[in-house]
C-alpha cells in the first residue's frame, strides 16, 4: 500500500484517521499544528506524540517534503527563483520577491501545463501531472525555512493552471489559511487563470476573498485564440460575465493580467476595446512587458507604448500599473528555468 501524505490532510480527516486507529481525536489537531505551524518534514518531529504512536503512523503514512535542487539570487534586487524535486523526481519552479510591504512567493499548481499559450514556457511539453496540497504547501514551507521568514503574500503564478487543478489547489488554500497552522490570510493571496469559465463561478461559490487574476492578453476573441487556445472554448463576453458575478460574491476587485506584444495587442484598438469590455466592472490591470522565450518569436511591446498603454487606460478611468521587472539578471520565463535544468541534467 502506497503510504498517505499527512501534509495533505484537513483537520476533521486527521481526527478521523486517530479515531479509526483508536486514539483520541484532539490528536489531530496536535499533528495538524506540528505540520502546517512547526512546517516540520518528519513523522518522528511530531514530539507531541508518543514515541509509539508516531511508529504506528509511519506504518502508513508519510510527511511530504520538496528539496531544493537549485536556488538562484539575484544580484540585482533580493529575487530569488527555486527549482524544487518532487519525491517522483520532478522539477518545479517557484519564485521569491521583495517589495517594499513584504515578500511574495510565485508559485506552481501543476507539473508542466496543458493550457497551450503560445508565449508560454511551461506549457511547451505539456501537462506532466497536477501537484497534490501537500506538495504546493511544500513550496510555501520550503521558501519560510530556507530563508527564515515568514511570506506576506502569495501568487498562484508559477506553471500550471491552477482552475485546471481545481480540488487540490482549493485544499491547499484551506490547510494554509486555517488557524491552527500558517492562518496565512486569503486576503494576501492570488490565483491567477487563463479563464477556465466554469471553475471561476464554482470559485465564487465558495466566497473566499482570495483575489482572482484573469490572464486576458486581448480584447478580440479572435487574437485571444490565437494565443491562448482556452479563448476557443470560452469567449472573453463569458469570462467578464463571471468576472462580474465573482466581484458580487465575493465583493474583491479583479485584477487582469495583460502582456503587451509589440504590434499584436498593444495598438489602439486594442486599448479602445479593451475599456469598452471592462467599464463597470471594479478590477484593476496588470501590464506585462512580454518575457521572450525561445519558441515564440513576437517582440515586446515598446516601453513608451507600455507606458502610454497605461496612462491611456487611467484616462478611460481603469486602473493599470506596469509589472516591474524582477531579478533582471535571472529573469528566465517562467517555466524555462526548470527545462533548462533538466536538459542540462539529460
Ligand atoms: N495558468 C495561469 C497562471 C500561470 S501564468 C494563468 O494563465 O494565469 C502567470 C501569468 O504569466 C499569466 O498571465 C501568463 O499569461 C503570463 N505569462 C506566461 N508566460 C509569459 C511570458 N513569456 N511573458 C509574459 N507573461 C507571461
Amino acid at each position: 500500500m502506497e503510504k498517505i501524505d499527512l501534509k495533505s490532510l484537513s483537520i476533521d480527516e486527521l481526527k478521523g484517521l486517530f479515531k479509526n486507529i483508536g486514539e483520541k481525536e484532539y490528536r489531530g489537531v496536535q499533528t495538524f499544528s506540528f505540520i502546517h505551524g512547526n512546517m516540520i518534514t518528519k513523522i518522528s518531529d511530531i514530539t507531541v506524540l508518543s514515541k509509539t504512536l508516531r511508529d504506528k503512523l509511519e506504518k502508513n503514512y508519510y510527511i511530504s517534503n520538496l528539496d531544493i535542487v537549485e536556488r538562484y539570487d539575484s544580484k540585482v534586487d533580493n529575487t530569488k527563483k527555486y527549482l524544487f524535486l518532487l519525491e517522483d523526481g520532478n522539477i518545479i519552479e517557484s519564485v521569491v520577491m521583495e517589495y517594499n510591504y513584504g515578500t511574495t512567493a510565485c508559485i506552481s499548481t501543476q507539473v508542466g501545463c496543458r493550457m497551450g499559450c503560445a508565449f508560454c514556457a511551461s506549457t511547451k511539453e505539456g501537462l506532466v501531472r497536477s501537484l497534490t496540497p501537500g506538495e504546493i504547501l511544500g513550496q510555501v514551507y520550503g521558501i519560510q525555512r530556507n530563508l527564515d521568514i515568514k511570506l506576506s503574500n502569495l501568487v498562484l503564478m508559477g506553471s500550471g493552471e491552477p482552475l485546471d487543478n481545481y480540488e487540490n489547489v482549493l485544499k491547499f488554500l484551506y490547510l494554509l489559511h486555517n488557524e491552527k497552522g500558517q492562518n496565512f490570510s486569503f486576503r494576501n493571496i492570488t490565483l491567477s487563470t487563463c479563464g477556465i469559465v466554469p471553475k471561476i463561478y464554482k470559485l465564487a461559490e465558495e466566497e473566499l476573498p482570495i483575489t482572482l487574476s484573469i490572464s486576458l492578453h486581448s480584447p478580440f476573441d479572435e487574437d485571444r485564440k490565437k494565443m491562448m487556445p482556452i479563448g476557443k472554448v470560452y469567449s472573453i463576453d463569458e469570462i467578464i460575465k463571471a468576472c462580474h458575478y465573482y466581484f458580487e460574491k465575493t465583493n474583491r476587485r479583479i485584477t487582469f493580467e495583460y502582456t503587451l506584444i509589440k504590434n499584436k495587442n498593444d495598438r489602439k484598438e486594442d486599448l479602445e476595446e479593451l475599456s469598452r469590455i471592462l467599464k463597470g466592472l471594479n478590477c484593476h490591470i496588470n501590464l506585462i512587458p512580454l518575457n521572450p522565450i525561445r519558441e515564440y518569436k513576437e517582440n515586446k511591446a515598446d516601453t513608451e507604448v507600455v507606458t502610454n498603454f497605461k496612462i491611456e487606460l487611467e484616462k478611460r478611468g481603469i486602473n493599470a500599473t506596469i509589472r516591474k521587472e524582477m531579478g533582471s539578471d535571472i529573469n528566465a520565463a517562467c517555466g524555462q528555468l526548470r527545462r533548462d535544468y533538466i536538459s542540462k541534467r539529460s
